[in-house]
């Protein structure tokens, strides 16, 4: 009575429900590594191997526990590319009485393991993941009867059930949300810390090569591959954090620095994405730290809402909506994604640092994804799926259940307020505020319009100009349409030529570059 059991490339954790009941006598493992799966975006050179050398670590560990592992490796010579022919070719190979499955993490994966019984005329068994803080029937409990799904509601909640930063029933110090402290700008001079990279071992050395040989034309660099690939780097990366990063995270979260992607950012997205790590370890991690007195409670309150929040609402927000969320274009986005999202080749120093950080460590912190690329495709109009394949491309993080919420949801509104109370645009003002990147662009963002001023600036309120029939109702931006109704019609249709100029230059790239400015 054989179980084939199937752990797919995100499900690297050892108390997966697939092997809870494993039998070493009987029971195989089976792991596939597809061609499919990594080139329906194609991802990041780093992505890849981070996946790759991931599983092949987790395939050892298991082997070193007895169980038997059936691993298809990509370059295996008979491997057919497709997780359909596989699962064909494994249950001819071993003749399991059954597959046990995880739920796949992405909607298009769960559908395909859908048709696995009627492909293999095996039973498939596909168990829930519990590897969250909250299952897909709490989420849409909470989700019920509710019209605008607001994270701060359902954290709250979370907080409450899972008795994280709650004393007494109440939210330690007294606040649910210490946002407010969590604005910093980066003063100046000051040094980020050196943050924990992993180099390569021999299987990671491996997987590079093949990578590098199979998907050269991807986007990213390889050089400075540095992610956790096994569960005990794992918990040295949130080491790492928890005495590096921890006690400045809250105060420096949105903040942004030429050269210093990382800054205080946690970098355990990929871990928590493949399982290495699980949300309640990591989230316990942080409180403890903030009981001895290592991290003070703004910092902790600040990173345990992203996981026990927004990880968790992004998720439930993905399964409850998918497949139509997909599909979202609320503001009638067309414009086709500029070709310097892949190559950084922009006069504009703030998208040329987030996406020269992207290629190089697949990473980019929570407020360049939102604030910087995302802000431009919002103001840009470009098209969501455009945006959405491209974030899902870049980050070796990303994963569709939570990086399409965010992109569609978060960064440009294509959901029409689903998520999100109003659109997160903003002018250069902001990414000014927030970085040091200003000081040395091309442009001037004290300039509002002509042809030195920052894009953003005028970008924004063409934005807002287009936008006015959907976005003028909304209370949050009843300010800045108080501004544009003191704006005579000429100034408008001067702002609307401008940005429509620099837009146009934009797409003709290759022709008239964007950064045609005087002296460059
Ligand atoms: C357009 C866009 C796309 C994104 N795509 C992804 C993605 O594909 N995968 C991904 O894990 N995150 C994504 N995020 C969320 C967030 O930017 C990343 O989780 C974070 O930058 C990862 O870096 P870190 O581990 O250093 O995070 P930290 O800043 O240290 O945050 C701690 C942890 O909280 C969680 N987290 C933080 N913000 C969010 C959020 N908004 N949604 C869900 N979880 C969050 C992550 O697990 C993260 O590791 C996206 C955000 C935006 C705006
Ligand atoms: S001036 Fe504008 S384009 Fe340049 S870095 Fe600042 S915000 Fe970005």
């Amino acid at each position: 009575m054989t179980a084939l059991r199937v752990v797919l490339g995100d499900q690297l954790s050892d108390d997966l429900t697939a092997l809870s009941d494993l039998d070493l006598a009987q029971d195989i493992v089976l792991m596939m590594e597809v061609q499919a799966e990594n080139t329906v975006v194609g991802h990041h050179k780093q992505k890849i191997v981070l996946v790759l050398s991931a599983m092949r670590h987790f395939a050892d560990a298991l082997r070193a526990r007895g169980v038997t592992v059936d691993y298809v490796k990509l370059d295996a010579p008979d491997n057919t590319g497709d997780f359909a022919t596989e699962i064909q070719r494994a249950v001819a190979r071993r003749r399991p009485s059954r597959i046990i499955v995880t739920e796949p993490s992405e909607w298009r994966v769960r559908t395909l393991v859908e048709g696995w019984e009627a492909l293999t005329g095996t039973p498939v068994e596909v168990r829930a993941d519990l590897r969250f803080f909250a299952t897909h029937a709490r989420f849409a409990a909470w989700a019920q009867g509710r019209r605008g799904w607001r994270m701060e509601h359902f954290y709250r909640e979370m907080r409450r059930e899972h008795g994280l930063l709650i004393e007494d029933g109440q939210p330690a110090g007294g606040e649910w949300n210490y946002d407010q402290a969590n604005r910093k700008r980066l003063p100046a001079g000051a040094v980020p810390p050196t943050r924990l990279r992993i180099p390569p071992d021999a299987i990671t050395r491996e997987v590079i090569a093949l990578v590098q040989n199979r998907f050269p034309d991807h986007f990213g660099e390889l050089e400075d591959f540095g992610w956790p690939v096994t569960r005990a780097e794992a918990l040295l990366a949130l080491d790492d954090f928890i005495v590096n990063g921890l006690p400045n995270f809250g105060d420096y979260q949105d903040a942004m620095k030429a050269g210093a992607p990382f800054l205080f950012h946690s970098l355990l997205a990929p871990a928590l994405n493949l399982g290495l790590l699980s949300p309640r370890e990591v989230c316990r991690a942080a409180e403890a730290a903030w009981r001895s007195g290592a991290a003070p409670l703004n910092a902790v309150e600040g990173f345990v809402r992203q996981i026990l929040g927004w990880r968790e609402y992004v998720r439930g927000v993905y399964w409850t909506l998918m497949p139509d969320y997909a599909d979202r274009n609320a503001l009638d986005a067309t414009r086709k994604l500029p070709e310097f999202y892949w190559t950084g080749d922009t006069a504009m120093r703030c998208l040329r640092e987030a996406i020269g950080g992207t290629a190089r460590y697949a990473y980019s912190h929570h407020i360049q994804r939102l604030m910087v690329t995302g802000n431009f495709a919002l103001l840009a109009g470009i098209a969501p799926r455009e945006v959405e394949r491209w974030y899902l491309a870049v980050y070796a993080d990303a994963f569709e259940w939570v990086e399409m919420p965010n992109t569609l949801g978060m960064a440009i509104f294509a959901d029409g307020g689903q998520m999100a109370s109003k659109p997160y645009a903003a002018s250069g003002a902001y990414i000014d505020k927030m970085s040091d990147f200003c000081s040395g662009c091309a442009y001037d963002v004290k300039q509002k319009t002509g042809k030195n001023a920052c894009p953003f600036n005028y970008l924004y309120w063409a934005f807002l100009i287009r936008q006015k029939d959907r976005l003028c109702g909304n209370p949050r931006l009843a300010m800045p349409y108080r501004t544009l109704a003191g704006w005579p019609p000429a100034r408008q249709a001067a702002i609307l030529a401008e940005a429509d100029a620099f837009l146009d230059r934009v797409d003709d790239h290759d022709r008239q570059p964007e950064f045609a400015l005087d002296g460059l």
